[in-house]
């Protein structure tokens, strides 16, 4: 199918395309990698009277790193993301969770801006979000203002977003030295989105003990921090009975729906068996 008629616009700056939003009054929709978006045209699942293509944007491309944080521009390709040094480096979970987007020419494309705007519920940069506890920055007729995870994602698909602002920047902190990552994922067929995915990061503190960050994918309306699977980390360590406490506890904490994919009860006992697989890997891997 072909998508309906629509107004198009690429403006040369984030004003611009703010201001353009503002003009259609919450009728337009921005063009980021277009891998979600122009499907969705296609089928006719969204008709915005006009896109806003923020592709010739460079000020909005880059990832610059300080003492505690790596800042991504909304229109940073995954593909960018999965070969950065500064990635790999900082954000070892960022580049991870990576490899699981969709296929090459998708993540060749496709924006970590556009990813998470998109808050689909199996996405992986959302649930990296939200398990580093990292910002986005929104830009509006207003100004900018900053949305923490929780607050920014609403329900399937849906963010907190207005539709005249531009999400124009992504904040994850930076991994503490010796943390040990791992993204795990059950999909059907390779590139699939997630069934159900789990990111996970430990920080050995030293003395036995760890930190964890722990958060899943394709196990609700939004990704679940698994708060209370970490504090069974924090309090009885990195030894396999607290990660299997910990694995069993994560199933606990999510309430996915049965659809046409998987059963309720089996995306229930992925989120035990990979949050399990995750902490050992990142156990591994953590020095
Ligand atoms: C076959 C296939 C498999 C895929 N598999 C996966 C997968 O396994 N995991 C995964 O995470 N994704 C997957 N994707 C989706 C892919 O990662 C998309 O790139 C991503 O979901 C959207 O990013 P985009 O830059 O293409 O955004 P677009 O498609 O351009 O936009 C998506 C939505 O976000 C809005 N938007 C985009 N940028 C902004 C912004 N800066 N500010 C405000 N709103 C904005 C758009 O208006 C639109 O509503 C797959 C896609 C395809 C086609």
């Amino acid at each position: 199918m072909k998508p309906p008629r629509f107004d198009y616009h690429a403006p040369p700056s984030a004003d611009e395309a703010v201001a353009l939003l503002a003009r259609y009054g919450g009728d337009a929709k921005v063009l980021a990698g277009g891998q979600s978006l122009v499907p969705m045209l296609n089928f006719r699942l969204a008709r915005p009277a006009a896109l806003i293509d923020v592709n010739r944007i460079p000020a909005l491309a880059y990832i610059r790193e300080d003492d505690d944080t790596v800042a991504f521009g909304a229109m940073t390709r995954q593909r960018t993301i999965e070969f950065s040094p500064v990635v790999a480096e900082r954000v070892p979970l960022l580049r991870e969770a990576t490899r699981w987007v969709g296929h090459l020419p998708i993540r060749s494309r496709g924006t970590i801006g556009g990813s998470i705007a998109h808050a689909d519920p199996s996405a992986e940069y959302p649930a990296v979000l939200t398990a580093l506890d990292g910002e986005v920055i929104a830009q509006g007729p207003r100004g900018r203002r900053t949305l923490s995870p929780g607050r920014l994602f609403e329900t399937y698909l849906t963010t907190r977003l207005a539709p005249d602002e531009l999400l124009v920047e992504v904040r994850l902190p930076a991994a503490p030295a010796g943390a040990g990552c791992a993204f795990e994922e059950f999909a059907r067929r390779h590139g699939d989105f997630a069934l159900v995915g789990i990111a996970a990061m430990v920080v050995r503190d030293g003395a036995g003990g760890a930190r964890a960050r722990l958060a899943s994918a394709g196990t609700g309306p939004v990704p679940v921090r698994l708060r209370a699977a970490e504090e069974i980390v924090e309090r009885d360590g990195l030894g396999d009975a607290a990660i299997e406490a910990a694995g069993a506890r994560a199933a606990e904490l999510v309430q996915p729906e049965s659809d046409v994919h998987a059963s309720a009860d089996y995306r229930r006992q992925l989120t035990r068996v990979l949050t399990v697989r995750a902490l050992k890997r990142a156990r591994a891997r953590a020095r």
